[in-house]
Formats: C-alpha cells, sequence, structure tokens
C-alpha cells in the first residue's frame, strides 16, 4: 500500500489549487504511487480496471500530469513513442537501461555521469536545469535467449 500521507499529499495539491479531488483521481495516484516500476498510462488503466475502479484514459493522463507537477510523481521517455512514469523516490537522478526485447527497465546511478555533464557545462558558462539520459539495448537475459539474434553493440 503506498503511503497514505503521499495519496493525501496529492489530495492537499489538488484543494490548494481548488481542483476536484474526485475518487478517480485519487485511485489514480494510489496505483501509481505504489508501484515500484515505470508506468504507461495503460499500465495504470489495466490496474484499476484490476481493481475493478473504471476510469477514462484522459482523466488518468491529467493525473499522471498533475502528479508530475506536484512532485510526486516523475515523467520517463523510454523511446516507446508513449510517456512512463514513476513515483518519485530518494534517488535524485537516476538512470535507466530499457530492454526493446522484453521491456525491462534496470535503474542504476554513477555520480561521474553527473560529474562530466556539470563539467561540460561548466566550461561554457552553461547553466543546466535537467537532463536526461536514455541507454536502450538488449538485457541478459534477452542476450541468453537462443532464438534472439545478438544485435550489434554500439
Ligand atoms: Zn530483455
Ligand atoms: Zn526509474
Amino acid at each position: 500500500m503506498a503511503d497514505a500521507d503521499v495519496v493525501e499529499r496529492f489530495a492537499a495539491f489538488l484543494r490548494e489549487r481548488h481542483l476536484p479531488v474526485t475518487q478517480q483521481r485519487l485511485a489514480v495516484a494510489d496505483v501509481l504511487l505504489r508501484a515500484a516500476g515505470h508506468l504507461s498510462a495503460d499500465d495504470v488503466a489495466a490496474q484499476l480496471a484490476e481493481r475493478g475502479e473504471r476510469v477514462g484514459l484522459a482523466t488518468i493522463y491529467r493525473t499522471l500530469d498533475l502528479l508530475v507537477s506536484c512532485g510526486l510523481a516523475e515523467q520517463r521517455d523510454f523511446g516507446e513513442g508513449f510517456k512512463r512514469f514513476e513515483a518519485s523516490r530518494d534517488v535524485p537522478n537516476h538512470y535507466h537501461l530499457t530492454c526493446t526485447m522484453c521491456g525491462s527497465v534496470t535503474e542504476f546511478y554513477d555520480a561521474r555521469i553527473v560529474d562530466i555533464i556539470r563539467r561540460v557545462a561548466d566550461h561554457r558558462g552553461f547553466v543546466p536545469s535537467q537532463h536526461r539520459l536514455l541507454v536502450r539495448g538488449t538485457c541478459r537475459a534477452c542476450r541468453k535467449t537462443p532464438t534472439v539474434l545478438d544485435r550489434r553493440p554500439l
């Protein structure tokens, strides 16, 4: 179960902005904020359906955007043609290895990446406010599958 406080924080955010605090919005927040992974709007819809909650995709998209606006969730783009969302966690700036065969996502963090960006930016008098790193490829499990042709590495 997601931290009840987190869903309550979302409700407070909605009230502050005079936006309706609906059962549907709270259900979307609860699904995303309790999930460990990176969910698309369709994933959220499927999980809501499993729970017997009927929430339209437009409401799901809008609610996911609101969760990002209030800082409780992060939006991810793994180059799949649609967005994914994950609950914000303490890890400040983690990166993702996304497998194009099975869709698995492995998270990692390496301070050297941040360091390189900082140095490159510094050198040009540039102040970075955000950055994104996309690493797509084939995970270990998929590379072991004999039916899968090994993709040429980078
Ligand atoms: Zn894989
Ligand atoms: Zn992640």
